[in-house]
């Protein structure tokens, strides 16, 4: 209950109430509220705007996350730098190793596909550096994904390496007699005289010119598939299996000093030249079969004559004359 107040008035010469106004009472409480308000508001400006009281722990931890963040920086831009390595890697990868061993290029949606299906990023939502952490890890397994696809690349470029190699080495590719050895190439591949019947027919091999014991060699890695006599015409003869389709044929042999069976390699010595079975004289009739059919040897020398030679030797294999068989 509020004390009643009174007041002396002159004119009445008496003491009288002070009535309280309504309105004036209703400005008091008005007042009052606004200064809590303002006193609340001005707590919470001094409150924001002081440095806050932080303990010791929470210092260094807050300096852990910044440290983390800067380290994360750095780990973002060296996988940065990491990729452009690899890409340079993928590119010569795609265009000069795949190339040459006629392998299709790997396309770049399949290099650098990310993962798709499940989040696999959900555990590490919901913090305030989630975004960095997500997008690193993001990098990083794609990163890993693209090493794993140019591994398996090159893993299949070494057995396409090793089989060019295998291939290379087994092709037939040089001269079955030496140059210097030569007399002259006597006939090619083609239509030519028969030496005995004079007709026209076709020679099916390469006649080499040399004296009798001169040196033949393999013409390319392989397993000897004949070397005997019983063959029409051929005389003392070898076969030579090379694999990948091709065989070659070494004819009128003087002798030979392999059996079959035997593994050769390119430029061992199988024979010697002679003129045994249908032959017109000391030769060697050469042959080359791809798939069983008869090619012509000319294509098969590039490995032991220059460019000058071949071009010689061409020239005499065209020529259309008698034939020694
Ligand atoms: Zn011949």
């Amino acid at each position: 209950m509020s004390k009643v107040k009174y007041y002396y008035d002159s004119d009445t010469q008496s003491y009288r109430k002070i009535e309280r106004r309504k309105g004036r009472r209703i400005g008091i409480v008005l007042l009052s509220i606004l200064g809590s308000f303002l006193a609340g508001f001005l707590l919470l400006v001094i409150y924001l705007n002081i440095p806050q009281i932080v303990t010791p722990k929470e210092k260094a931890l807050k300096r852990e996350l910044q440290n983390m963040e800067l380290q994360y920086g750095l780990l973002n831009k060296k996988m940065g730098q990491i990729q452009n390595v690899l890409a340079n890697i993928e590119d010569r990868d795609n265009n000069i190793y795949r190339v040459y061993f006629e392998a299709n290029p790997i396309p770049e949606e399949q290099r650098r596909a990310g993962f798709g299906g499940i989040n696999r990023y959900k555990d590490l939502e919901g913090f305030d550096n989630s975004k960095l952490i997500i997008e690193t890890s993001k990098r990083m397994d794609i990163l890993t994904k693209q090493l794993v696809v140019q591994s398996k690349s090159l893993d299949e470029i070494a057995s396409l390496a090793k089989e060019k190699e295998s291939l290379l080495s087994s092709v037939p590719a040089i001269q079955p007699v030496k140059n210097v050895d030569l007399s002259r190439i006597a006939s090619g591949y083609g239509w030519r005289t028969d030496p005995f019947t004079k007709v026209r027919k076709f020679h099916h091999g390469m006649d080499f010119s040399a004296p009798r014991g001169t040196p033949v060699y393999a013409t390319g890695n392989g397993r000897i598939e004949r070397a005997d006599n019983r063959s029409t015409g051929y005389g003392n003869h070898i076969r030579v299996d090379h694999g990948y389709g091709y065989t070659s044929l070494y004819a009128h042999l003087y002798k030979y000093n392999v059996r079959v069976g035997q593994r050769v390699q390119r430029g061992d010595i199988i024979g010697y030249v002679g003129s045994t079975g249908r032959s017109q004289g000391p030769h060697l009739h050469y042959e080359i079969f791809k798939d069983d059919q008869r090619i012509n040897p000319i294509n098969f020398y590039y490995g032991n004559l220059s460019p000058e030679e071949f071009d010689k030797v061409l020239e005499k294999a065209q020529q259309e004359n008698q034939s020694l068989d």
